[in-house]
């Protein structure tokens, strides 16, 4: 079966109430958990329908947006999306309020539990006005950003189309083209305060309609965290601080030497003096040498990449229509996962065969999961398949960059632990303001410009003016959009550093623990994840300093000077 084969329908609301009203005294008059189980087996179905049929209309809008039919059926689940929160909402209260509650958890265990408790915690009927409004402001946000038309070198570019200048081996364009964008920012600064001032203070209601003093634990709850909290977090940040921004600062001067720079600005985000490396080869042919590696890494990839490939899950080339950037999503109903990307000349397109192909391997792997709930893990969880993928391919990585591969493979290194100590202060950020609702956006701006002198203190924007003054941190969507959503990529980072570690130690054992993680998918929280992978969970006093103490002696033994 392909993908454009998939059956696709609405499904009709008002049938799926009266349904779960059935279900729901069904369950409640059981006698037994087995009885119980019968009704919960009734639920998977309607629910795995409703999920598949969403994602194919959001995949769908996705790749083409011109489409007026794809566009209505896209609106029409985004419109039923706070209806079925609440049919979900009244389903995990008779779950959770269930007679034969401990015969269930012998089934399925307690997590699933934990889960349904935090849907009570983050949402009420009482808010659903709130939600609505919320989703109206973040799509305001994606349409100012998305439809932004940049002047640059006399065409017009949107701010995805303006990246590659940003890398250019002339630092004159780099710089420009900086200017260009943050120009486009400044241009719409006031809009985007305002959205972002409703935003937060929106949040804040809602948090207190539900009993909590700030958005804090809801945005907590929000995201699914069960085992770990704000307090836990604000330490590990503090060991990013003590640990990585000193080696920041190394790997600063080191990258002075290569690019024979006396001083770096903001603008400088290239590492080698021609540019950074490209992949070799059409769109087509980096498939195909992934297809080549997936075989070669083991059984398992190489049968779920066939698959991908023969099934039509894959739509990765850009075109006039589709929507930018990339993601990986998974239709239940038929246990299978799609790709989505677009692809644009830069080793970003190799990092999407690995990264997204890493998510997408995940998903296949926990389809025999007996709950919806368990196939994808929360967010921390779910990014430590994706982002060890990208280095569990290192050996590989020659099908792509061929006599670069070396380049890459520092460059990768030195981006992804350069990444840790910011996204601790888009995280640290975000605390701030949620603590500090009424806070004016001239006070949000200074803070964040306080904070990047502790997590990023050698960033320097020349005679940049928007991010002088505070304000870059408007064009990173996760702080509009998934508030609390960003410390989870440093978190599987750390993760992903000790796969890295352990398949150079040895590659057997470390894929047996890399596949049993991504068949157990979201079926526990994140610490009990990392103990089934045999990995150290990086909120452990002395973990993350271990683990960047590894990453430090490796990028030290790499001669720069003959890359
Ligand atoms: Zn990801």
């Amino acid at each position: 079966m392909k993908y454009t084969d998939y059956t696709y329908k609405r499904i009709d609301t008002t049938e799926i109430k009266s349904q779960m009203a059935e279900i729901i005294e069904g369950f409640n008059n059981a006698k037994d958990a087995r009885d119980q189980n019968k009704w919960m087996d009734k639920t998977k179905a309607i629910f795995s329908d409703y999920e598949t049929y969403a994602s194919i209309a959001h995949l769908n809008f996705n790749r083409n947006t011109k489409d007026e039919n794809a566009t209505k059926e896209n609106d029409y689940y985004d419109e039923i999306d706070p209806s079925m929160k609440e049919i979900s909402l009244n389903w995990a209260k008779t779950l959770l309020n269930g007679k034969f509650r401990n015969g269930l958890e012998d089934i399925y265990g307690n997590h699933f539990f934990n889960l349904k408790e935090l849907e009570l915690k983050s949402f009420d009927p009482k808010i659903k006005k709130l939600v609505e409004e919320e989703n109206k402001l973040k799509n305001e946000y994606t349409k100012i950003i998305a439809g932004a038309e940049i002047e640059f070198e006399g065409k017009t570019y949107n701010l995805s189309g303006l990246v590659p200048f940003h890398t250019d081996a002339d630092r004159d364009i780099r710089k420009r083209s900086y200017v260009a964008r943050f120009g486009f920012f400044e241009k719409n600064s006031e809009v985007l305060d305002i959205i972002y001032d409703k935003l937060v203070k929106l949040r804040h209601n809602m948090a207190r309609k539900l009993g909590y003093d700030n958005y804090i634990p809801l945005g907590y709850a929000a995201m699914g965290r069960t085992d770990y909290n704000h307090n836990d977090v604000a330490d590990y940040r503090k060991q990013i601080v003590e640990n990585v921004v000193p080696l920041v600062s190394r790997l600063h001067k080191q990258k002075k030497e290569i690019l024979g720079l006396d001083h770096l600005y903001f603008y400088d985000g290239i590492n080698y003096k021609e540019g950074d490396p490209k992949p070799k080869g059409t769109p087509d042919a980096l498939v195909l040498a992934a297809q080549k590696m997936y075989g070669e890494l083991s059984p398992e990839t190489g049968s779920f990449f066939n698959m991908m490939i023969n099934e039509e899950l894959l739509d990765l080339v850009n075109r006039d229509g589709k929507m930018g950037g990339g993601f990986c999503t998974a239709f239940p109903k038929y246990k299978r996962p799609y790709i989505f990307s677009n692809f644009n000349g830069t080793d970003h397109d190799v990092t999407v065969l690995t990264h997204e192909a890493g998510h997408a391997f995940q998903a296949y792997s926990a389809r025999n999961q007996p709950l919806m709930e368990y196939y994808w893990p929360t967010y921390e969880a779910a990014e430590i398949h994706s982002m060890s993928m990208e280095f569990i391919t290192w050996p590989w990585m020659d099908y792509f960059f061929k006599e670069d591969t070396e380049r890459f493979k520092y460059l990768h290194m030195v981006k992804s632990i350069t990444f840790l100590p910011y996204g601790a202060c888009v995280d640290h950020f975000q605390h701030w303001v949620y603590e500090n609702p009424d806070a004016s956006p001239m006070e949000r701006k200074s803070k964040w410009s306080e904070l990047e002198e502790i997590y990023l203190p050698l960033r320097d924007y020349d005679d940049l003016d928007f991010p002088n003054k505070g304000g870059i941190w408007q064009g990173q969507l996760h702080i509009y959009q998934v508030p609390f959503y960003y410390i989870d990529y440093t978190l599987a980072q750390i993760c992903a550093f000790q796969f890295w570690s352990k398949f150079n130690n040895n590659r057997e054992s470390a894929w047996k623990n890399y596949l049993e993680l991504c068949k157990a998918g979201g079926s526990h929280a994140f610490i009990d994840l990392l103990k089934i992978a045999d990995l150290k969970s990086p909120f452990e006093p002395g973990v993350l300093a271990d683990v960047v103490r590894e990453i430090w002696e490796w990028l030290n033994s790499v001669d720069v000077k003959k890359l």
